[in-house]
């Protein structure tokens, strides 16, 4: 067990995989069901057991993430089914959740709207902690929404959920979600088209191009959704956004003139500002 795990720890370092023993550790984990710390409590792994850690690690070896390979990924206290036709969660967005779950208490039955749901993993996360909130989840890939279908239904939230397939830069857009809600969340794509260039494999490859690309300035999106949200939000609706790096104080701006104050950014943990949290006036 140990030779085969070095084995395979020293493939993903030599192919400059960051972190490759805990990467190692947790394809080990994925195939034996277990949690990456017990891994080597277990007796030595199956032939098969061996076979699939082989061909986890030769995917692995050509930059796809491993929540890609496996198909699914934790976000919060929850699992998630992905595939590259969603943005992988990330651990960054979970600031979004845990400041929209402070603001959900002072709203009764509160109705969310979100706005590039991807796989479904922020809203989805909200209603499975409010069990009286209620939802929309939009987005403009058919794919990403039926991963995010799949999900709601292992979540068992899918009947406080409605799925809309639209693109909010469309005329008809606010007709086609045609209600108001309590609260927005999004996530939009947000990296300026030069630099997707830039990003690592994992995500260029990996991720899909609609969730990352956010036009020739990266706030594209910002600005379409600061104009929508003032019909689609009821009088002090809340408005929750994931920023780029450096991106929290534009998008301040670009809310305030459509008619929004600013109620706080939050930091990620690597202290990039990464949370803008908006009400309208
Ligand atoms: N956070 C993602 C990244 O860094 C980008 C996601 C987005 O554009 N919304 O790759």
């Amino acid at each position: 067990m140990d030779t085969f795990f070095l084995q395979i720890a020293q493939k993903l370092s030599e192919a400059k995989i960051e972190n490759p023993q805990w990467e190692t550790r947790l394809i080990f984990a994925e195939v034996l069901q277990k949690s990456p710390s017990e891994i080597f409590l277990t007796t030595s792994p199956t032939i098969a057991e061996i076979k699939k850690i082989n061909h986890i690690t030769e995917q692995r070896l050509r930059h796809k993430p491993l929540d890609k390979i496996f198909g699914h990924r934790g976000f919060y206290k929850y699992d998630f089914f992905i595939s590259e036709d969603v943005l992988s969660p990330r651990p960054d967005t979970e600031i979004l959740v845990e400041s929209a779950l402070e603001i959900l208490p002072i709203i009764s039955r509160p109705n969310i709207l979100d706005l590039g749901c991807g796989s479904g993993c922020i809203i989805e996360t909200l209603l499975k902690e409010n069990p009286l909130a209620s939802g929309c989840a939009v987005d403009i890939s058919a794919q990403a929404l039926s991963m995010a279908k799949k999900n709601a239904k292992a979540l068992a939230i899918d009947k406080q959920l409605k799925f809309i397939n639209a693109d909010w830069f469309a005329e008809d857009f606010t007709l086609q979600i045609g209600k108001k809600f309590d609260m927005i969340v999004s996530n939009p794509p947000y990296i300026p088209s030069a630099e997707i260039e830039t990003l690592t494999t994992e995500v260029k490859k990996y991720d899909p191009l609609e969730a990352l690309d956010g036009g020739a300035t990266g706030f594209e999106s910002y600005e379409r959704i600061a104009e929508i949200a003032p019909i689609l939000l009821r009088n002090n609706g809340y408005i929750l956004l994931e920023a780029g790096y450096n991106q929290a104080r534009q998008i301040v701006d670009i809310f305030t003139t459509h008619g929004f104050n600013l109620l706080k950014i939050v930091n990620d943990l690597a202290g990039i500002e990464r949370c803008v949290v908006l009400q309208l006036d």
